[in-house]
């Protein structure tokens, strides 16, 4: 029998005689097959040879060869039941023994003209497993496996009577539940319902060994309102508003809306040619510069990312980072990116550092530290001038294996930096625990402190931990020159803003610096 998900071994069995027996046999309309079989293996067999999805194909091969041993060993054998039985196998998932796809669909075709007749209102749900690819990488199949089936158990947890679950695919669950037939309420009902889930698979997952993963999930629901809708269009639904949901963030609930339609077409456009830009590199290193506010020279440069798109000009890296990491092209691009900008700084005049953003998802990257060590012997830049800026939403979940990868990048005398500090957890633990070197305060806080004293505090609160902790402080965001002033005055080591110079290509940079070598702080408020 094929192991499942082994693509070479399903497609040496697809061209070997058992499955040219089959085809055979199911050429021949055998009417002991009954129609349900045959369309199945039928649908399976087109399925398998448009997507070659693998687990369909070692699915699809569990079920057909068990037929097939069982034909070819049967005589004994009642040829029902092993039909039954293969029937039963085609329907339900192996991995969590939920209903599969198909399953699904066919109950859902069957329980929405039975609900129209008993006036209840289902809400369809989809669930997609937010960092389950990430989690499946760092940790391998067998892991992500244990992880689905724990999965299934949370969400059988949540049915009621009544109520219908399934693993579509992948990391892809549904659910079809029937709620409060009031019109009013049953947005909220069904809402209340998905954000249950939400928080339920949020919960950190403890796995054999002492692992323990946090993965979370987003949820996109349609409803079906007495006889609106068919089963398909229904399905159709709940697929939009679970990819609004994914494109909103992790952890998001949508109902679909009218409309929706269109925002797809949209991002699945710009997915597309993303996708595209990302494989011919053009998404390109722009550089902002870094300068020590107390000699108002430039030390350094941050590479930011920039699309130069066609028609839309320089998409921001705000706008497309997001959408690079959920297409899986973050580790490529950045890669390239990284290259790239290692390359050009190695040649600028100065000792100039370079800083560069690690998503949270590359940094469960095993092979970064191996990344960063052959970019840096392939360009010549040095080490010690290379910087690594990650924010603390890296550290949710693994921190262990972030922990790992950040002491590797650091044992090669790469300085790491904590990106967005103020935003988000501003764990001090972190800054303990964690070998980091600067401090990065966000630029919410350094944009305000001229007219907040409440930002102004928080400013120099981290300022001074900075400074007890022996690590350097940058601040983000700087305007104006009385925001420098004031950074000046609490101590902050470095600056970082339009007031200085806004991100542009290597050229500018050079620019620059030929320009400002000698100047002093206040001129770099004309360029
Ligand atoms: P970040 O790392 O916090 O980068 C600083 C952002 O502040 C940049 O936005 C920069 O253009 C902007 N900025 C600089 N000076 C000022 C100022 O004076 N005022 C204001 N209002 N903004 C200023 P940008 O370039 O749009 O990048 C946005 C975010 O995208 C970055 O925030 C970073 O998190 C992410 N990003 C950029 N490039 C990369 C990349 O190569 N890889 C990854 N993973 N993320 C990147
Ligand atoms: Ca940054
Ligand atoms: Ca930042």
């Amino acid at each position: 029998m094929s192991a499942q998900g082994d693509l070479a071994a399903a497609q040496t069995l697809l061209n070997g005689p058992e499955y040219h027996y089959l085809q055979d046999v199911y050429a021949s309309g055998m009417e002991v097959f009954g129609q349900e079989l045959k369309e199945y293996a039928y649908d399976r067999r087109a399925a398998l040879k448009k997507r070659l999805s693998l687990e369909n194909a070692g699915f699809l091969l569990s079920a057909v060869l068990l037929v097939a041993s069982m034909l070819l060993a049967s005589g004994r054998l009642r040829l029902q039941k092993a039909l039954t039985l293969a029937a039963s196998i085609a329907r339900t998932d192996p991995l969590t023994e939920l209903p599969n796809r198909r399953k699904f669909y066919e109950d859902v075709a069957l329980a929405l003209p039975e609900g129209n007749r008993k006036g209840f209102t289902h809400a369809l749900l989809f669930v997609d497993l937010d960092r389950f690819k990430a989690a499946n990488d760092a940790h391998g199949h067998k892991t992500g496996d244990k992880l689905l089936q724990q999965v299934a158990v949370r969400l059988r947890d949540i049915l009621r009577p009544g109520d219908m679950i399934a693993r579509l695919g992948g990391d892809e669950f549904a659910l079809l539940v029937q709620v409060a037939s009031d019109e009013r309420l049953v947005t909220e009902a069904a809402t209340s319902i998905a954000q249950r889930i939400t928080v339920t698979l949020a919960e950190p997952f403890k796995l054999s060994d002492g692992l323990v993963i946090t993965i979370g999930a987003s949820v996109g629901i349609a409803i079906a309102q007495a006889g609106d809708v068919d089963y398909e269009s229904l399905i159709h639904r709940a697929d939009l508003a679970l990819y609004q949901a994914k494109a909103e963030g992790r952890g998001c609930v949508r109902v679909f809306e009218a409309g929706m339609d269109d925002k797809v077409r949209t991002r699945a456009q710009l997915a597309l040619e993303l996708t595209q830009a990302v494989a011919a590199d053009e998404i390109v290193p722009h550089y902002q510069p870094l300068i020590n506010l107390q000699t108002g020279r430039v030390i350094g440069v941050e590479m930011l990312a920039r699309w130069p798109h066609p028609r839309r000009g320089m998409v921001s890296p705000a706008e497309f980072i997001p959408m690079v990491e959920e297409l899986g092209l973050i580790v490529k691009m950045t890669e390239s990116l990284m290259c790239r900008a290692c390359k050009e700084a190695a040649t600028w005049r100065g000792q100039l550092t370079l800083a560069c953003n690690i998503s949270p998802a590359h940094l469960r990257d095993l092979n970064l530290p191996t990344f960063v060590r052959k970019a840096l012997e392939n360009t010549g830049f040095p080490a010690d001038r290379l910087e690594i800026e990650v924010t603390e939403s890296a550290f949710v979940g693994d921190i262990a294996l972030a922990r790992l990868i950040l002491d590797q990048i650091k044992a090669l005398g790469v300085k790491l930096a904590l990106d967005d500090f103020g935003t988000g957890y501003s764990s001090l633990k972190h800054l303990q625990s964690l070998p980091f070197d600067k401090l990065k305060i966000d630029a919410s806080f350094v944009g305000a402190m001229v007219i907040d004293k409440e930002s102004a505090k928080i400013v120099a609160a981290v300022v001074g931990l900075g400074q007890s902790l022996g690590l350097s402080t940058v601040a983000e965001g700087v305007e104006t020159e009385e925001t420098a002033a004031m950074l000046r005055n609490l101590g902050c080591d470095i600056g970082q803003g339009w007031l200085f110079g806004r991100p542009g290509p290597a050229a500018e940079i050079e620019r620059i610096m030929l320009e400002t070598t000698s100047q002093s702080l206040s001129q770099y408020a004309s360029i």
